[in-house]
C-alpha cells in the first residue's frame, strides 16, 4: 500500500488530486494559441489573489529564490542601497542575494522571533535626506521563525518619511494561504513561489510587479537575461513566452487558483487561521510556545514550537521522518535544534492537523520529552469542534 502520509513542512506543500492531474498534460506547442488561452486564466488569477490594481503579473519558470533575484535584477544597479530588517533564515538569504549583487544592504540586526521593525525602518529612511535607499525589503512570513510582519505598517512608516523608495515583499510563505494587499500597501514587487499557497510542485516563481517598478527597469544596470521582465512582457503581449514556459505547473497554477476562489479567498484565510490556531492551543497544551515573541507576530502558515530545555527539535523530526513516515521542518540557522516547524499551510484540513499533531506527540514520548499523551491534540480537538464551519472544504 502507499504509506504517504500529508507533509508538515512549510513547502512544498500538499498537493490536491485535481491539480496533480491539471498538471499532467500531453506535450502542448508553448507558442500556439492554446497557450495563451491557458497563460491568461493563470495570470488573471494571480493578479486577483495579490489583489493589484494595476502592474504586471510574471510568472518565471523558477523557484522563490529565483523571484527574489528577479526583483533586484531587474529594478536596481550595482552600488544601490537597500533597506532590510534581518530576524531570520530566509531576510537574511535574500540579503546575502543581495549583497552576491554587489548591492549595499543597509541592515537593521533584527532578534529572530521578531518581525520588520517599523520604527526603526521609518527611522532609517527619515535618515536618509539624500534618498540612497532604492528599496525596502521586507519578508512578509519568516518561515523559520514563524513570524509574519506588517507590510501596511511598512508601507506607513515609508509614507511618514515621505521616502520614495520601491517597497519589494517576499510572500512566498504567505501568498494564498493570509491576506495580501498589493494595491492597499503599496508594494512594488511581491514575490511568491509555486509550491506553497499554491499548492503546486516547485518550479515557478510568481511576481506582481508595480508600474514604478517596471519603469526603473529602464535605468536598472545589474546584469540580467532568464530572469529580463522586458523580455517577458515583450512576449506576453504577443500571447507568447521569450523561451519554453513550464506549461504542467502553469496549467495547474489557474487551476489551483481555481479551487482558492471557489472556496473563496477570504474562507481560505479563515482556515488558515483556524489551522494555526489550533496548532497553537496544542503547542500551549505541551508546555511549550511557538517561537515569535508575541501573539500579533503569529504566522498562519507556519509555527516554530520552542522545544524544552535540554530536548532537540531535529531528533524529533528525524523520528518523526523515520519511525511515522511524516515530515516537520527542522529548526534552521540559528535555532537549530531548538525549534521544530509545522507547516500549517496549502492544501489541509482540521482532521490533518490534527494526524500531524498527533505523530509529534508520539515522538515527544517517545524521545522522552516530558509531556502528556493526547494533551496537545485534545486543544485543538476542542478548538477544532467549536470552529469548523458546516462543509469547510466542499470545495475540493
Ligand atoms: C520557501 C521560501 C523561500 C524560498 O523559496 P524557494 O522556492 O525555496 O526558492 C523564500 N522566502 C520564504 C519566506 C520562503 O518561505
Amino acid at each position: 500500500m502507499s504509506m504517504q502520509n500529508p507533509v508538515f513542512i512549510p513547502g512544498p506543500t500538499n498537493i490536491p488530486e485535481s491539480v496533480r492531474k491539471a498538471c499532467d498534460m500531453p506535450t502542448l506547442d508553448h507558442r500556439s494559441s492554446a497557450f495563451a488561452r491557458m497563460f491568461k486564466p493563470a495570470v488573471d488569477g494571480v493578479r486577483r489573489v495579490l489583489k493589484m490594481d494595476q502592474g504586471e503579473v510574471i510568472v518565471i519558470p523558477s523557484t522563490g529564490t529565483g523571484g527574489w533575484e528577479a526583483a533586484v535584477t531587474n529594478t536596481l544597479s550595482p552600488g544601490d542601497t537597500v533597506l532590510a530588517a534581518r530576524f531570520g533564515m530566509f531576510s537574511h538569504r535574500w540579503i546575502d542575494l543581495c549583497q552576491r549583487h554587489g548591492l549595499n544592504v543597509q541592515i537593521i540586526e533584527t532578534p529572530w522571533g521578531h518581525g520588520a521593525p517599523l520604527a526603526q525602518i521609518e527611522a532609517a529612511l527619515r535618515a536618509d535626506r539624500a534618498g540612497k535607499i532604492k528599496a525596502v525589503l521586507a519578508t512578509h512570513n519568516e518561515t523559520a521563525t514563524g513570524v509574519k510582519s506588517d507590510i501596511g505598517g511598512i508601507r506607513a512608516a515609508m509614507d511618514a518619511a515621505g521616502h520614495g523608495a520601491m517597497l519589494f515583499v517576499d510572500g512566498v510563505s504567505s501568498i494564498a494561504s493570509m491576506p495580501f494587499d498589493f494595491a492597499g500597501w503599496g508594494v512594488d514587487i511581491a514575490v511568491a513561489g509555486s509550491q506553497k499557497g499554491f499548492m503546486l510542485p516547485a518550479g515557478l516563481a510568481i511576481l506582481g510587479v508595480s508600474p514604478k517598478a517596471i519603469a526603473a527597469m529602464e535605468t536598472a544596470r545589474l546584469p540580467r537575461s532568464f530572469f529580463d521582465f522586458k523580455d517577458m512582457l515583450v512576449s506576453y503581449a504577443r500571447g507568447g513566452y521569450p523561451y519554453t514556459p513550464a506549461v504542467g505547473p502553469i496549467a495547474g497554477l489557474a487551476h489551483s487558483i481555481d479551487l482558492l476562489e471557489t472556496e473563496g479567498l477570504e474562507n481560505v484565510y479563515a482556515r488558515h487561521h483556524r489551522l494555526a490556531e489550533g496548532v497553537r492551543r496544542a503547542v500551549f497544551a505541551w508546555g511549550m510556545s511557538p517561537y515569535a515573541a508575541s501573539a500579533d507576530l503569529y504566522s498562519d502558515t507556519v509555527t516554530a514550537v520552542k522545544v524544552p530545555a535540554g530536548c532537540d527539535g531535529t531528533a524529533l523530526v528525524q523520528l518523526a521522518a523515520t519511525k511515522y513516515g511524516m515530515a516537520f521542518g527542522v529548526g534552521l540557522g540559528e535555532v537549530a535544534g531548538k525549534v521544530f516547524r509545522i507547516g500549517h499551510l496549502g492544501m489541509l484540513t482540521e482532521a490533518m492537523v490534527l494526524s500531524g499533531l498527533c505523530v509529534a506527540e508520539m515522538c515527544m514520548a517517545d524521545l522522552g520529552w516530558p509531556v502528556k499523551l493526547g494533551s496537545g491534540v485534545s486543544a485543538a480537538q476542542e478548538y477544532y469542534r467549536g470552529t469548523v464551519p458546516a462543509l469547510a472544504m466542499a470545495a475540493e
